[in-house]
């Protein structure tokens, strides 16, 4: 018998606008990944270790000089004093971290809180595991929760809640008051926190991202989950950490053990090297990341388009009503792909109830002439949208 939990669901629309831009030959900026090759000496470290280094499993729960290199990051960056051995876990991307944290933790009936527009992965493997979504929603232009909405989400029943933050597709970085409101419930609950953090490096001047984990009340009973793929703009790469209080941890280590077991040594032992050393890479690739999304926010504008602000990951997103157009997201971005050769992605698309219709998200991590070329091509697909 099918599965009705998987075998509903459609392609997910980073692949689907995927496809149609390899299928079509048109500018992608939809799914988020950079074009810069990402860090040379990181890369050049993952090629040595597969020719002269290690090849066989590594320990199951990562490679201890990168745990250490994990634990020892985010004490300097973030502030927080986890112990490697008992504290992180390396997963194969922060998919699989995910996935053990809704796997391993969730128990069938149990209500798990979760902001939408939602990462697509969540409620599928929330669903599987037995779990009772309970959706907030957010909406533009601030993207942001409030005293009210928590009330009405979190109940007596209330197990779990997945944040994801800095937030994609919005480009927001909470704000301390909105993580200590969150840490107020979580506490008041008895709630564990499914903190997905994996754009925490991508964050522009004016923000700063603090870890849900670091807020009172919530070192014990919040799962950190990260990304090596968004810190050194390593996508394909897919090693993730997974950070929670040992009694947490336990029970990760044990979903981990059976969804993938162990990772790419090879790029484990890239990743420790590029988190010992990349303070320069810290500094730098979110000034680049800064000049072009500028670069293609002050494009758009000059066109007519409402952009949105942005203070962290690849994406910034554009009111289409606010820029004349009125045809719902979805349309104009399958109009956009095939008619005027540019992909993006509708943030409809993220909701899974009462979506927002009019917001475009559009990745800027890209050249400056693929930016510059987007930007007509978009003007391009608002004509063809208008002469309908
Ligand atoms: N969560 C969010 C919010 C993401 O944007 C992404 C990927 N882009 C992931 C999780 C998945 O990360 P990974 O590629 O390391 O599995
Ligand atoms: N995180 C990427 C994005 O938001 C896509 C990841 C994926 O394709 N699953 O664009």
């Amino acid at each position: 018998m099918a599965d009705p939990i998987f075998a509903n669901l459609p392609t997910t629309i980073f692949e689907e606008m995927s496809g149609l831009a390899r299928e079509l030959g048109a500018l992608n900026l939809g799914q988020g990944f950079p074009d810069d090759p990402g860090p040379e000496a990181v890369r050049a470290k993952a090629a040595d270790a597969v020719l002269n280094g290690y090849n066989q499993y590594p320990p199951m729960l990562g490679l201890p000089e990168l745990r250490q290199a994990v634990a020892a990051h985010y004490a300097r960056s973030q502030g927080l004093d986890l112990d490697w051995a008992s504290e992180v876990a390396i997963t194969s991307g922060a998919t699989e971290a995910l996935a053990a944290a809704f796997l391993g933790l969730i128990e069938p009936g149990d209500e798990v809180v979760v902001f939408q527009p939602v990462y697509d992965a969540y409620l599928p493997l929330i669903r599987r595991a037995g779990g009772v979504p309970k959706l907030v929603r957010l909406s533009p232009p601030h993207w942001r929760f409030d005293r009210a909405m928590l009330e009405a989400a979190f109940s007596e029943r209330t197990r779990f809640v997945v944040l994801n933050n800095p937030i994609n597709p919005a480009g927001v970085v909470l704000p301390q008051s909105d993580l200590a409101l969150l840490a107020e419930f979580c506490v008041r609950h008895d709630v564990t926190a499914i903190c997905d953090e994996v754009w925490e490096q991508v964050v522009f001047a004016g923000a700063v991202h603090r870890p849900l984990m670091g807020q009172p009340g919530m070192r014990e009973r919040t799962v950190k989950v990260g990304s090596a793929g968004k810190m050194f703009g390593l996508t394909g790469w897919k090693v993730g950490f997974l950070c929670a209080a040992p009694p947490l941890a336990r029970t990760l280590a044990r979903a981990h053990q059976f969804l993938t077991f162990t990772t790419a040594p090879n790029l484990q032992a890239a990743v420790a090297f590029g988190l010992e050393t990349g303070n320069d890479w810290f500094a730098e690739m979110p000034r680049a990341l800064e000049r072009s999304r500028d670069r293609l926010a002050s494009g758009l504008a000059r066109e007519g388009f409402a952009v949105l602000p942005t203070q962290g990951t690849y994406f910034l997103n554009v009111d289409l009503a606010a820029s004349g157009i009125a045809e719902p997201d979805r349309e104009f971005a399958l109009r956009a792909v095939k008619q005027a050769g540019v992909a993006s992605i509708p943030v409809s698309a993220l909701y899974e109830a009462d979506p927002v219709t009019h917001i475009l998200r559009l990745c800027f991590a890209k050249r400056d002439e693929v930016l510059d070329e987007a930007v007509v091509r978009l003007a391009r697909a608002r004509e063809l949208s208008r002469g309908r």
